[in-house]
């Protein structure tokens, strides 16, 4: 029979219960009992959910107060020595503060890094590695959650991060060495867990190897076949199921195929292709979880499609061994659409999140068991959606279509070369100094928003209130001696959803809520349909701002790609076609901004690094159609208007190439704490455009003095020419305290400023 299962649940809960209670045990607002409790609640509600949803096998361990990754740390026993933990398990205060650092009671201990999960915008923590270390079981979790489980009357299956893509997700501290050294060391402790599971009743484990479907070394593939050779004698009573998502298994499909393992599921949303090549291989008795529901976007999936898929499945391995799941966790969507009471009947019609993929999951697993008749309702009423989603005008806009059909090379070209702009462009002294855009967003700006929200604060009077901060910003910023000033997007909430909210085809839930990291949620804004921009979206607050000095002010603008990136998109048409589409609605505006009298834009694109497909193959491609995004956006103006973008991230010299090819005039980047990567990364490449490096990192309240920063400027000046370089912290200050934010900016002009050559002395002129 064909089992429907589910590889994670999102744990936060349907109204953020557990970001409240875990903010409230940090203050020390309630007890570590109540956090627990509050854990446990939603755990045996998201069973019951999961169990009424009609599916066969439901997991546990994916619940988590943090970060599964910091779990198995946790499990592992792999805590940093700065936590002083000398032994013993893994208590929830170390737990924490392995995830957040402690400053307190005289402690001053720094958090693991963060990172990215993967190309989600989901963020883990960065297990810290040290050659020759040792790992121990330290934290029962997934064995206490299965037996917390099993006392509800629920056999779940159990799921860890599998210990391949465990260690190959740490770094090594001190000493660079391989990662998989360790693995030998890390096993024993996973054999431990595993036994424990059999020992405690568990028949199936699931263990997350995402990594195993990335670009893979010889030597990292031998190490799965070691790892699971090892693991399949330890624990011979359990049925593993190694789960792969977000790539095909391609050229690690031989590998794949040979663990000694019971199960192995794939991500058929993602890498449809690698069905063929897998069925045709595939051993008899072994089972195979097609993921055809996709745990990464909030649509209803095509049911049909979807089961065109495993009925070819069940047809080459037979319906025994077939499972029917999501792609991936569904932790990257939002709970659940019934909640949402205020978006447009059509567009909700066109949604799943999780318990609704959930049900998907389900309908499709009895369909392939007892035949599609058996779901005929089911399989109809989705079918209909998909039709009028497919014709809807709300998301077809022939205008739109048109467009961005047209679009041919001469719309991504500037008229002139940089070296012929720069002369018509702003005249500044050498090293010019600017920001980056946004200025403390503090309790008082966020409150006026609220108020505004809440009808306390008339229209009329938040605008006032708004330009009054963007007044005393930019005198403040005159009096700093700033070169390129901002207005300090006091009136934005966010630099994707400003944008979103004032364009055609995007859509807001009111808890459309997923996890970002730890007890950051965001709710990402949907785009639905074909995208234009209706009216100006900043040349308002951009005019007032311009008019209010003499000194330049720059138009502040979020770029296509990182809009793209940080929304659930359109998954009727590629990313590339609806990036364009974004591409020009940031055109018209750009327009605007230039016929309004602006004479600098920077249209910011911090997410285009993150973009970057998983696999290298893909890169040429991607980086292909996100540049000529970013050259629509920007190439309409005349010469002298001087166009900025910003990007932040640290592996920049991943496309150190492909920013000459956006042809912005002046690129900002973070660069304060990757300084001397990046610098080398200049050494090899000549940029020939300008270039502010970051000076100072805005992450930390820390205020650089301007002997530091004249430091970080010299160090550029080895590898850049003098008339390129730009001086500016390394990313907006909306996090930042007004004090140590002026201080800072103070430091940083007088550096510039110390760096400028000294006029020459003026002197009669020389008579004849
Ligand atoms: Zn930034």
């Amino acid at each position: 029979m064909p089992i429907a299962h589910n590889l994670g649940f999102p744990p936060l809960g349907p109204n953020r219960e557990l970001k409240r209670a875990t903010e409230a045990y940090w203050s020390g607002k309630i007890p570590r009992a109540d956090l627990l409790r509050t854990g446990a609640t939603l755990r045996a509600a998201h069973w019951r959910l999961q169990r009424d949803a009609g599916l066969d096998l439901i997991p546990s361990n994916d619940f988590s107060y943090y970060d599964r990754v910091l779990d198995t740390c946790a499990m592992a026993g792999a805590v940093p020595a700065r936590y002083g933990l000398s032994g013993g398990p893994v208590d929830l205060d170390t737990y924490f503060a392995m995830a957040r650092g402690v400053q307190a009671g005289g402690r001053d201990v720094t958090a693991m890094e963060m990172t990215k999960w993967f190309d989600t915008n989901y963020h883990y923590i960065v297990p810290e590695f040290d050659r020759g270390q040792t790992f121990r079981l330290a934290s029962s979790k997934p064995v206490d959650e299965f037996q917390e489980a099993k006392a509800l009357g629920f056999h779940t299956k159990p799921v860890l991060i599998g210990p391949v893509t465990f260690l190959l997700l740490g770094k090594t501290r001190a000493a660079a060495f391989d990662r998989l050294e360790l693995l030998d060391a890390l096993l024993p402790v996973y054999g431990e867990v595993l036994a424990r599971l059999a020992a405690a009743g568990a028949t199936w484990v699931q263990l997350d190897e995402p990594s195993l479907a990335l670009d893979r070394t010889p030597q990292e593939l031998a190490a799965y076949g070691r790892a699971y050779r090892f693991l399949a004698e330890r624990a011979p009573q359990l049925k593993l199921l190694v789960a792969t998502y977000f790539a095909g298994l391609d050229d690690s499909l031989p590998t794949a195929r040979e663990l000694p393992v019971a199960g192995l599921h794939v991500d058929l949303v993602r890498a449809p292709r690698q069905l063929d090549p897998l069925l045709k291989t595939w051993p008899k008795g072994r089972v195979l979880s097609l993921g055809v529901i996709d745990g990464r976007n909030v649509w209803r999936a095509d049911l049909a499609a979807a089961l065109a898929l495993l009925e070819r499945g069940r047809e080459r391995i037979g319906a025994d061994e077939l499972w029917v799941a999501p792609s991936c966790s569904l932790l990257h969507v939002p709970v659940d659409l019934d909640l949402e009471r205020r978006l447009d009947p059509d567009l909700k019609g066109w949604l799943a999140f999780a318990k609704q993929k959930l049900a998907e999951v389900v309908t499709l697993t009895r369909a392939v068991r007892d035949g599609r008749e058996a779901v005929a309702g089911e399989l109809e009423a989705n079918a209909r959606a998909i039709a009028s989603r497919r014709s809807s005008r709300r998301i077809h806009d022939p205008a739109v279509k048109q467009r961005a059909g047209a679009v041919g090379d001469r719309d991504l070209r500037r008229a002139s070369p940089h070296a012929t702009r720069r002369k018509q462009q702003l005249r500044l002294p050498l090293f010019p100094t600017t920001t980056i855009g946004s200025f403390p967003q503090t309790a008082e700006v966020r409150a006026a928003r609220k108020q505004l929200h809440d009808g306390k604060l008339t229209p009329q009077e938040y605008d006032a209130f708004i330009a009054e901060q963007i007044a005393r910003t930019l005198k403040l910023q005159e009096d700093l001696g700033l070169d390129v000033l901002v207005h300090g997007e006091f009136e934005r909430n966010d630099m994707v959803e400003y944008f979103g909210e004032q364009l055609q085809g995007f859509a807001f839930t009111e808890h459309g809520w997923v996890q970002s990291y730890g007890t950051r949620y965001v709710k990402p804004p949907l785009i639905y349909g074909d995208v234009s921009r209706p009216k100006p979206m900043t040349v308002r607050w951009s005019t007032y701002a311009q008019s209010r000095t003499a000194k330049p002010v720059k138009g502040m603008l979020t770029g296509p790609v990182t809009i793209l990136q940080w929304s659930f998109v359109r998954d009727d048409q590629p990313r590339a076609e609806t990036a364009k589409q974004l591409a020009l609605a940031i055109r018209d505006e750009v327009k605007d901004l230039e016929a309004a009298g602006i004479r600098v834009i920077q249209i910011d694109e911090p997410a285009l690094r993150e973009g970057l497909p998983l696999k290298r193959a893909e890169w040429p491609a991607y980086l292909d159609w996100a540049v000529n995004a970013f050259r629509l956006a920007t190439s309409s103006v005349s010469d002298a208007t001087q166009i900025h973008t910003h990007m932040c991230y640290s592996e920049f010299n991943d496309v150190i190439r492909v920013i000459e090819k956006m042809d912005a005039d002046v690129i900002s980047i973070e660069s304060a704490r990757s300084g001397s990567e990046l610098l080398d990364g200049f050494r090899e490449y000549k940029y020939p455009n300008e270039i502010g490096p970051g000076v100072y990192d805005i992450h930390s309240p820390r205020v650089p003095s301007a002997a530091e920063i004249v430091a970080a400027l010299q160090r550029m000046q080895a590898v850049l020419h003098d008339r390129q370089i730009w001086v500016n912290p390394d990313c907006g200050l909306k996090t930042r305290g007004w004090d140590e934010t002026l201080a800072a900016l103070r430091n940083m002009v007088q550096a510039a400023r110390q760096l400028r050559p000294v006029p020459a002395p003026a002197s009669a002129p020389a008579g004849g």
